[in-house]
């Protein structure tokens, strides 16, 4: 999904949010594992601070495991229940609903200590535009939606999926936006495909991708472009790229753009490997 947006769609959106936050208990923040503070929204921690979260490192299989495992202790570190998901393939997704009742369970504590048959636990899932919201919300529902009546302030048209017996789950997500203000979180966010392709510069993006590949991934970047060295600069990179996929232009000029457009799309299929795009 892709969304442009302005001053009046973020109010709009964090309105929305904050209506859904008031209906539930838990939420279930999903974000790009291999790029997991880039995908977040810089205020989400604000807007939640009042509500138990779990965090959903998704898109597991593009990532590289071992920064995602940092990852994991970082956000351990932090205090924050978190997941490894592949959402595509329903990996990890299992534990879902273990984690959610025990970081409910001071709630569950209280209906028991009023003497009250616990209720189904509500959980809202939220993240910026194409980190795999949907995906998850689709796997968890089985392509079951089952409507389960009202909710005091709910509107009608509201629909919960069970999990279990003891979950659900609101079955439209809470979208914001992603953040802006740094250009590297820019630049992470188009290479995932969270911002539209139409708003930035490729050849900067793949500019930035190329440094970053070549003093994190060099052995990557080496078998992906039968490479055995890695030039200094990243304009060499270019050139010997261009060269080896044969993008050049009469008076055997290496075309940029094509070269830049080649690594963009190998990065987005997956084939220079599991690659992270932030670490910790
Ligand atoms: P939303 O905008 O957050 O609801 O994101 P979607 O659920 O529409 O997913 C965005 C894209 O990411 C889709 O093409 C999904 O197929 C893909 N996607 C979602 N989860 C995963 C995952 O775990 N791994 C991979 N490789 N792709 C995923």
């Amino acid at each position: 999904m892709t969304i442009q947006w302005y001053p009046g769609h973020m109010a709009k959106a964090k309105r929305q949010v904050l209506e859904k936050l008031k209906l539930i208990d838990v939420v279930i923040e999903v974000v790009d594992a291999r790029i997991p503070l880039s995908s977040r929204n810089p205020m989400v921690d604000e807007i939640t601070s009042h509500k138990p979260r779990l965090v959903l490192l998704n898109k597991s299989d593009l990532a590289d495991q071992a920064v995602t495992d940092k990852w994991v202790t970082y956000f351990e570190d932090k205090g924050w229940a978190s997941l490894v998901i592949d959402a595509q393939r329903g990996k990890g997704m299992k534990e879902i609903p273990l984690k959610v009742k025990e970081l409910c369970k001071p709630l569950l504590d209280k209906f028991a200590a009023k003497g009250m048959n616990p209720r189904a636990l509500r959980a809202l899932i939220l993240g910026i535009p194409n980190v795999g919201k949907s995906t998850v919300i689709n796997r968890i529902a089985n392509k079951k939606i089952t409507k389960i009546g009202d909710r005091p302030g709910v509107t009608k048209s509201q629909q919960w999926i069970k999990v279990g017996k003891e979950i659900e789950l609101l079955d439209t997500p809470g979208i914001l936006w992603p953040k802006f203000e740094d250009q590297d979180v820019g630049f992470r966010l188009a290479l995932t495909g969270a911002i539209k392709e139409e708003i930035f510069d490729f050849q900067e993006t793949v500019v930035f991708l190329l440094d970053y590949l070549k003093k994190n991934y060099p052995e990557k970047l080496k078998n992906r472009y039968n490479l055995t060295e890695l030039p200094e600069e990243v304009g060499e990179l270019f050139d010997a790229i261009g060269k080896r996929r044969g993008c050049l232009v009469p008076g055997g000029i290496v075309d940029y753009d094509r070269v830049a457009e080649i690594v963009f799309r190998d990065f987005r299929q997956g084939k220079l490997g599991t690659i992270s795009l932030e670490r910790p």
